[in-house]
């Protein structure tokens, strides 16, 4: 037998299938879609079994051994991975790698462990055999319980098991256990509103595949989405729930687990490998069947797919950015709901541009949710004009929101801070000649960590200590200018007598602070919840009733075509978290520009409003919906031959594509990372059949040149 393996490097030039002889020792355990190692030239490599054949006419090489004993990749996921690589131009291994845990993918240095108990059981007969206290304490636990636990039994001396076990009193017995557990324990569901139903109703009795939810914040999205899940569970179905990174709290899964469960599996960076391993595996099994989770969870290994629910639908971090393949979980969701025959149900109190268009064209069906849960309307928002503000005061905060936020102090209730962070951080910078402190590697400015007093690169993690002296002039004071949550927290405990918690990547990357954080504060141990944008989404605290944006504008600044709709929805978001319950929720927004349509139209709750007028700027620049964009980025060590190269693409396109808009080439917003030297141009088009066949060229042309590196990302979701 003859089995077709695709090995572990991602490699354009050997990204194809390889014969290998299967042994006759390894025949009746070889399947598709399982791993084997391989030899590969001089080294031995991991790869997927993609094809079983009777014989092949050349002298074949064998399979070293089989690593699975389940199908890692089964047929849907096999079929969806060459989809992948012809949508996205990468390589197939890579779209194999990026549907598995770490645990799963080929990788021959990857270790994978699955979690065993032990149990015991007594041996045959024990009367008149002589034990001492210890072993007869636990010879009676077993004639009690029937079984001994290791991993349970605190109390009992291990050398006597281990002694019995070696006079063949007792035996083990090893199952395999998974790492994280769920309660069973469930709370009644809510009855549905009117409005609630209306949408549930629509969904079901419609024969459309695609559908936008469209429900401002706190209108009971989630609540639908349950709703809907639970009809397809009773169907004997399985279902998907999606939700950004960021809002998958622990908050949101406690929802679904309330609602169902041990039938859940939560997929999140939060897991170490091991746990996302035992949950893939559950998963596979058909023990568990809704899958929540960021990103990567839509390639989860469901059988019989009911329903596919993308929660924040707008989010940027369902697209795959930095590395191949750079795919949309979107799109893999409406070709998975393709193969399983079932609907997608997309929601968001802000859709993305090209989302909204779609369902107002009826390429999606529309679903509407106007009104909160709670009957009352969306909180009141003011806008801060700092502009005028700060010619009064020093600080980060106005008057009227230090004010504000007193007033909630006093009545006992709970505020929501957000610093806006994004392209916006602390860096060092000299008092005398303004020089800040660059990555020596990159072309950006380095962050200021205070906790550790460093100075770190957040692209290729270089780290220094903070200079005595400037390096340029020698100037003995270096200023911490900018402003992190940290320094905020400290300006606030000068400001007024507060508890105070902060909430960002680094105090929740510890595993499990995240969780007690929120818990903490929904037990009002804190009085404000000081965070970046991690505290705008998801979260519902009923006491909250105040949200305070220091500074609004920071994304507005980012060179990029969606910098006023991030900015527009990520205030609508934040402002979502205040007044979610009984009380009535106020919304304070600082910024420089208090004119600018994205912040303005916040204060009116106006998302058609602003999507209209988005819109027009979209036009007017030939930017998505109106047009698909392609981003093509080369990078190399060698600035000049980079440049060369480019150009020399750039003339292909234009000499063999027609209608299309070409810019660039350009230097890259950043242009050095770590030593490599990047350039840009962007495609713009409206149709353009000849493009991937064309770029495909390009790749293949390249494929074995190793000085320059080509980055293909089609509907980029940032430019850089
Ligand atoms: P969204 O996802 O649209 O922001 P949620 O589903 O989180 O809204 O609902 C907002 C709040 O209202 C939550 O606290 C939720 O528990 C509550 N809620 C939602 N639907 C109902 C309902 N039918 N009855 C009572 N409370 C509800
Ligand atoms: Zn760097």
């Amino acid at each position: 037998m003859v089995a077709g393996v695709l090995v572990e490097l991602s490699n354009k030039n050997i990204d194809k299938i390889f014969d290998y002889n299967v042994p006759e020792d390894l025949v009746s355990n070889i399947k598709v879609g399982i791993r084997v190692e391989v030899p590969f030239g001089r080294q031995t490599l991991d790869g997927f079994v993609l094809e079983l054949k009777n014989s092949s006419t050349m002298d074949l090489k064998d399979i070293i051994r089989i690593k699975d004993t389940d199908i890692v990749l089964d047929k849907e996921l096999l079929e969806l991975g060459k989809w992948l690589k012809n949508e996205t131009l990468s390589t197939l291994i890579s779209c194999y790698q990026v549907m598995l845990p770490k645990a799963l993918k080929a990788n021959i240095d990857g270790k994978s462990s699955i979690k065993m108990d032990s149990f015991y059981y007594i041996n045959g007969n024990v009367d008149g055999v002589k034990l001492t206290p210890k072993q007869q304490e636990i010879i009676d636990i077993i004639k009690r319980d029937g079984k001994i636990i290791r991993k349970d039994a605190t109390d009992i001396s291990l050398s006597s098991l281990n002694t019995l076990l070696k006079k063949d009193i007792l035996v083990e017995e090893k199952t395999e256990h998974y790492r994280l557990s769920y309660s069973n324990k469930v709370v009644p569901k809510k009855e549905l509103t009117d409005d609630q139903k209306r949408v549930v109703n629509e969904v079901e009795n419609s024969n459309d595949f695609t559908y936008l939810l469209y429900g401002v914040t706190g209108s009971g999205k989630t609540e639908v989405y349950m709703e809907l899940i639970e009809h397809q569970l009773d169907l004997g179905k399985t279902c998907i729930v999606l939700v950004p990174e960021i809002s998958l709290t622990p908050q949101m899964v406690s929802r679904f687990q309330q609602r169902f469960g041990d039938k859940i599996a939560a997929l999140h960076s939060a897991l170490s490998d091991g746990e996302k391993y035992d949950e893939w595996r559950r998963i596979a099994r058909g023990e568990a069947n809704i899958v929540i989770g960021a990103r990567s969870a839509i390639f989860a290994p469901l059988k019989n797919i009911g329903l596919i629910i993308i929660d924040e639908e707008h989010s940027e971090s369902y697209k795959q950015a930095d590395s191949n393949p750079r795919y949309h979980a979107i799109d893999v969701a409406k070709e998975r709901c393709k193969y399983h025959n079932c609907k997608l149900v997309m929601g968001s109190a802000t859709p993305s541009l090209e989302s909204f268009a779609r369902a107002k064209k009826g390429v999606y069906h529309l679903l509407e949710l106007p009104n909160r849960v709670n009957g009352h309307s969306l909180p009141k928002v003011t806008i801060i004009d700092l502009g005028e503000e700060m010619k009064k005061s020093t600080g980060h905060f106005s008057e009227p929101l230090i004010n504000a936020i007193k007033e909630r102090i006093e009545r006992g209730e709970q505020i929501i801070l957000l610093l806006n962070r994004r392209g916006y951080s602390s860096f060092v910078t000299c008092k005398n000649c303004g020089t800040s402190i660059k990555c020596p590697n990159c072309d950006i400015t380095l962050t200021y960590h205070k906790s550790s007093n460093t100075l770190r690169c957040h692209y290729c993690g270089y780290g220094d200590k903070v200079p005595n002296t400037c390096p340029k002039c020698g100037e003995k004071s270096m200023n911490d200018l900018g402003c992190g949550t940290e320094k905020i927290e400290e300006e606030l405990h000068s400001l007024m007598d507060c508890r105070i918690l902060r909430m960002d990547y680094d105090t929740t990357s510890r595993k499990g602070s995240h969780e007690a954080m929120i818990e903490s504060f929904k037990n009002h141990e804190y009085d404000i919840l000081l965070g970046t944008q991690i505290v705008a989404k998801g979260l519902d605290f009923s006491n909250v009733t105040l949200v305070g944006v220091i500074n609004a504008d920071t994304g507005l600044n980012i060179p990029d075509f969606r910098s006023s709709e991030n900015t527009y929805s990520l205030l609508s978001q934040v402002a979502g978290r205040s007044g979610r319950s009984e009380k009535t929720g106020e919304v304070i927004i600082q910024t420089f520009n208090p004119d600018h349509y994205a912040i303005s139209l916040t204060k009116k709750h106006d998302y058609v409003g602003f999507y209209n007028k988005e819109m027009e700027v979209r036009r007017e620049n030939q930017y998505p919906p109106y047009y698909y964009l392609c981003y093509i980025r080369v990078s190399g060590k060698d600035a000049e031959n980079v440049f060369t190269e480019i150009h020399k693409i750039k003339r292909s396109l234009e000499r063999n594509l027609s209608g299309v808009l070409l810019l660039g080439p350009t230097t890259c917003t950043i242009f050095k990372v770590n030593n490599i030297f990047r350039y840009g141009i962007i495609i713009k088009y409206k149709k353009c059949d000849e493009l991937k066949p064309l770029l495909e060229k390009v790749l293949d042309h390249y494929k074995t040149n190793q000085t320059i590196k080509i980055d293909i990302d089609f509907n980029p979701s940032q430019i850089f």
